[in-house]
């Protein structure tokens, strides 16, 4: 079986479903965990959702300020602590 990449090929946004080149197309960030293309618009959408998903603190919930905090590798956490947090989790894991 032979791979052929045409890039003149069409294949549709995934959010939106219009039909775009696919140079056109953009690939999602693997941290959104989505498979398929994106159009521009839908990219920047998804962009701005997700950096506005990262702006509360992964542990409470809590909606985080302007300073965050970024968990230590070892305490294999995603996304960002409010400071409560990552004291707490500071003295539990060190
Ligand atoms: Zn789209
Ligand atoms: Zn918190």
């Amino acid at each position: 079986m032979q791979k052929y990449y045409d890039l003149s090929v069409k294949q549709k946004c995934v959010m939106c479903s219009i039909e775009k080149n696919v140079p056109d197309l953009w690939e999602p960030k693997y941290q959104w965990e989505m498979k398929g293309l994106l159009c521009k618009i839908c990219f920047d959408i998804k962009n701005a959702e997700y950096n506005k998903s990262k702006t509360f603190c992964s542990t409470c919930g809590k909606k985080l300020s302007v300073i965050r905090y970024n968990p230590k590798r070892q305490w294999v956490l995603q996304g960002q602590l409010c400071r409560e947090c990552w004291d707490s989790q500071k003295a539990k894991l060190g």
